[in-house]
């Protein structure tokens, strides 16, 4: 079987940090898979790390080199390999083009003194399978109502371990209708996903956590792996530009310190801020602030929660479905699920459990609910908790936190009227520990759950 090795190595400056680094090598006619290893380390004290990934021949320019995309694994693997019938968990398998390849290292940290790589290509005439997965019958239950689900996991084929068929399983057992998988900078886990619909009884989609090193945010609804080679607002706001015409939704994911933060300027682009984050005492109450801060700007931006598990398995970590997002859908498919987000029709509890809200402004025979937008007027406003015992309820505006209730009964209702001509969105949250409930901001009030606001314009 033919084959041959190529090596690269040298070193790097700070002055690179931030950017990419293209290695081309050569695949000729009769290769059937490539195999990539790599090691680094800094020349000094401080942090070095270095992301990997390959592009089979193609354009290097911003949005058209994710035509030749085969994979990226971050720094989360020392290896990988494409071949025809199978890759790597992050890359793509299928036949491979002949010409000039490039693997891509991402300098995510480089320390002041820099860098030292090295970069090791095997190309083989040999192929490798897997065994292909059989897929499941699809069927599709109609189910109009709430729904919920969790918008944010990680799994093998990024810095998750859990392969996509263990997270399908999870999502049943805790009870979940719907599971999005959204791995960072790759679609490979997308491929494997139709095959797993309903097969635990829930719909299981697919997202791509877009990382860059200045901030993440999730794209739905799409197909392949959007650019994310991105290092200027610029940049920024062209690659979202082009996922927003294909169709994509997109998330700003965990703005707040540790998140890691958001670092780019706007979030105004984006259709949802992922506010609930994990538990909600992981600095959530400053996504919260940036979201009103938005809101208050007039951008109509929608909310989402998602747990970002990276792991089933170890212990003391968080999992699935903390916290859960409910989407009232027309109808339990991808497609019923983009809809309802579209309307930004959903709350965040924090677990399948709830609590669970609704909201309702009515003014003679018209209501509006949550995700709409009413008129300016003074209106009947209807609030609805199921699960929320013990806990207190508020009631939020943009100006400030308009009524806050103790949970005493279950489930709890109140009905009262306002004027709400000068505010610009309500909604309702629970606490389940309120240390100062009268503070949209505390750092220690504990918020349990969270819906999307009624939007209050012409
Ligand atoms: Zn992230
Ligand atoms: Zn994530």
């Amino acid at each position: 079987m033919p084959e041959y090795a190529v090596k690269f190595n040298g070193t790097l400056g700070v002055e690179l940090a931030g950017g990419f680094v293209y290695l081309p090598f050569k695949v000729p006619e009769w290769a059937k898979t490539v195999e990539v290893q790599y090691s680094y380390r800094g020349l000094g004290k401080g942090e070095c790390i270095l992301d990997i990934g390959i592009f089979e021949p193609c354009s290097l320019d911003l949005i058209d080199a994710m035509d030749g995309f085969r994979g990226w694994s971050g720094s989360n693997k020392k290896s990988f390999y494409v071949s025809e019938g199978s890759a790597t968990p992050g890359y793509l398998p299928g036949p491979l083009k002949t010409g000039v390849w490039h693997v891509v290292l991402g300098l995510y940290k480089v320390p002041p003194e820099g860098c030292w790589y090295e970069v090791e290509v095997k190309v083989s005439g040999e192929a490798r399978y897997v065994r292909e997965r059989r897929s499941a019958e699809v069927t599709f239950p109609q189910k109009r109502g709430w729904v919920k689900g969790d918008f944010h996991v990680h799994s093998i084929h990024s810095d998750g371990n859990s392969n996509v068929e263990e997270i399908a399983l999870e999502a049943s057992r805790v009870g979940l209708d719907f599971v999005a998988v959204t791995d960072h900078n790759t679609h490979s886990h997308i491929m494997e996903l139709n095959g797993l619909n309903w097969m635990y009884g829930e719909l299981v989609v697919g997202g791509v956590e877009v990382t860059t090193y200045k901030g993440h945010f999730n794209a739905y609804n799409v197909s392949s792996t959007p650019e994310f080679r991105i290092r200027s607002e610029g940049d920024l706001l062209r690659v979202v530009d082009n996922l927003r015409r294909k169709g994509a939704l997109i998330s700003v994911n965990h703005p707040k310190p540790l998140g890691p933060d958001w670092e780019w300027g706007s979030m105004s682009f984006a259709h949802f801020i992922e506010v609930y984050h994990s538990l909600w005492g992981f600095n959530n109450y400053i996504s919260l602030r940036k979201w009103d801060e938005e809101l208050c700007k007039g951008y109509k931006l929608g909310l989402l929660g998602g747990s970002d598990a990276h792991s089933l398995k170890a212990e003391g970590l968080v999992g699935l479905a903390s916290p859960t997002t409910w989407v009232l859908v027309d109808e339990l498919s991808e497609r019923g699920l983009l809809k309802a987000l579209m309307a930004r029709r959903t709350f965040v509890s924090k677990s399948p459990q709830g609590p669970r809200l609704e909201l309702y402004l009515l003014r003679g025979e018209d209501s509006w609910s949550i995700g709409e937008e009413a008129p300016p007027a003074t209106m009947m406003v209807e609030a609805f908790i199921e699960g929320g015992r013990g806990t207190t309820a508020r009631l939020v505006s943009d100006r400030c936190v308009e009524h806050v209730w103790k949970i005493e009964r279950d489930p709890f209702s109140v009905k009262l009227e306002m004027d709400l001509r000068d505010v610009k969105f309500l909604r309702l949250e629970t606490l389940e520990t309120a240390e100062d409930p009268w503070d949209r901001y505390h750092r220690e009030n504990d918020i349990s759950a969270i819906s999307s606001p009624i939007y209050i314009g012409e």
